[in-house]
């Protein structure tokens, strides 16, 4: 068998040549601007933060207990102590511990300076204000020392980085209130076809409902993206043409799908050409060999093709670490592992395919997946039903059942 969509007269892009190009191509964004930790989920730091505080920042207890000093306590018998009063998370016991006193302590509460040691309150009794200690009671334990998280001055996130909820919370513990993030990239996308329908509409013969744009949409939904949607637009040059100056005004990125490839109604690569800079890719990848690439202005722009899975595709593969790059974070590559095939894949050398499977674990830990159902670039239910891409590499000839395969998770955070 031969892929016929890999008979070019020039080779093929691999993907990694692809990436490569990509690499070279995208900078960061250059401004930034300041936001509230609140709203900075999602977003790219562009300045290091540093605590202003040490953390912990009083010397505080890590149990429910009663907190002494061990220079009153006995080390190998049982001792008594006499209670001189609480410590709460928030209300710190007052006044200086006497010799041969203790005090009650919660979890968080500062400890007395004189303190070293908490006894959790399951291993003491109590006796009116008597406290009675066992023998070999742990001494100089269960206390949060000052700094033993975070040194005041020290890093707390290094920029670059996508904040996540983790390092909200860190931020917060420091009372980190404002944080300086790259702006948002700005991006625009639009579906073009002269068969496209919107949703709610009746289906005439030969049209189909427009998918790549609801699809592009939540591939798009990120806080360090701030995205247009532009609609659909028909197969007509003049029109394509004033979009794409349009978008391209006001976008760092403008992302289309369909009429990227030859055929007659595909003006993408042709309008490209004439109102900016083509650099047109054919790559080595199935689903999604054409895609234009280019520059309107300063505006990148990504022709995706048509079909929903050539979409997905080379979205994922191709157009996020361009934008994880525009953004300020490098683009991570995706986790793969490797699990037996427990499906005969058919494959013709000649492009890196990326078919669709459904992952298991068996008792033991080993991985196994079979194929998610038929592998067009048009069948978007078993792209639904898939967790995972069997990534066949070019020059794979097909896949018996019992060979292994390696798997790119498609959930993977990184790539979506
Ligand atoms: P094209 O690259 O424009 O020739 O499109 C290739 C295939 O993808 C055709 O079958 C189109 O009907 C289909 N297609 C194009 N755009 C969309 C879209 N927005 N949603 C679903 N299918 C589409
Ligand atoms: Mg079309």
């Amino acid at each position: 068998m031969i892929d016929l969509c890999s008979q070019e007269p020039k080779p093929l892009l691999s993907v990694e040549a692809a990436l490569a190009r990509i690499e070279a191509a995208f900078r960061p964004v250059a401004e930034s601007e300041n936001v509230f930790l609140k709203d900075a989920l999602g977003r790219v730091l562009s300045e290091s933060v540093y605590s202003p505080i040490n953390i912990p920042h009083d010397r505080n207890s890590a149990m429910d207990g009663y907190a002494f000093s061990s220079q009153d306590a006995h080390h190998e018998q049982p001792f008594t102590l006499t209670l001189a009063g609480t410590s709460w998370a928030g209300r710190p016991f007052k006044g200086p511990l006497p010799p041969g006193y203790c005090i009650r302590i919660f979890t968080g509460a500062v400890l007395p300076d004189e303190a070293d040691s908490v006894v959790m309150q399951e291993q003491v009794f109590v006796k009116g204000q008597v406290i009675h200690f066992l023998a070999k009671a742990r001494l100089r334990q269960n206390i949060r020392e000052i700094g033993e998280d975070i040194r005041e001055g020290s890093l707390l996130c290094t920029a670059p980085k996508k904040l996540n909820a983790i390092d909200l919370g860190l931020l917060a513990s420091a009372g980190i209130d404002k944080l300086v993030v790259k702006r948002p990239v700005k991006i625009a996308f639009f579906s073009t076809g002269d068969e496209l329908t919107a949703l709610g509409l009746p289906l005439v013969s030969g049209q189909i409902y427009d998918s790549n744009r609801y699809m592009l949409g939540g591939l798009l939904t990120d806080a360090s993206y701030c995205v247009t949607d532009m609609g659909v637009i028909a197969d007509n040059k003049q029109l394509l043409e004033e979009r794409f100056i349009d978008a391209a005004k006001n976008h760092d990125v403008v992302i289309t799908t369909g009429g990227a490839s030859v055929g007659e109604a595909d003006y993408v690569k042709e309008i490209l050409e004439r109102c900016g800079e083509v650099d047109f890719w054919k790559i080595a990848i199935k689903p999604g060999k054409p895609l234009a690439f280019g520059k309107i202005g300063d505006c990148y722009f990504f022709g995706l093709p048509g079909n929903p899975v050539a979409v997905i595709v080379t979205f994922q593969h191709l157009v996020v670490p361009a934008l994880k790059q525009l953004s300020g974070v490098s683009a991570i590559k995706p986790w793969q592992l490797t699990a037996t095939c427990t499906s005969l894949l058919k494959k013709a050398p000649g492009r890196q395919e990326y078919q669709r499977g459904i992952l298991s674990q068996d008792q033991y830990g080993e991985f196994f997946v079979a194929s998610s159902g038929k592998q067009g670039s048009n069948i978007l239910s078993s792209m639904s039903q898939a967790d995972c891409y069997m990534v066949l590499p070019i020059e794979c000839q097909g896949v018996e059942v019992g060979d292994k395969v390696k798997i790119e998770l498609i959930r993977n955070a990184e790539i979506i």
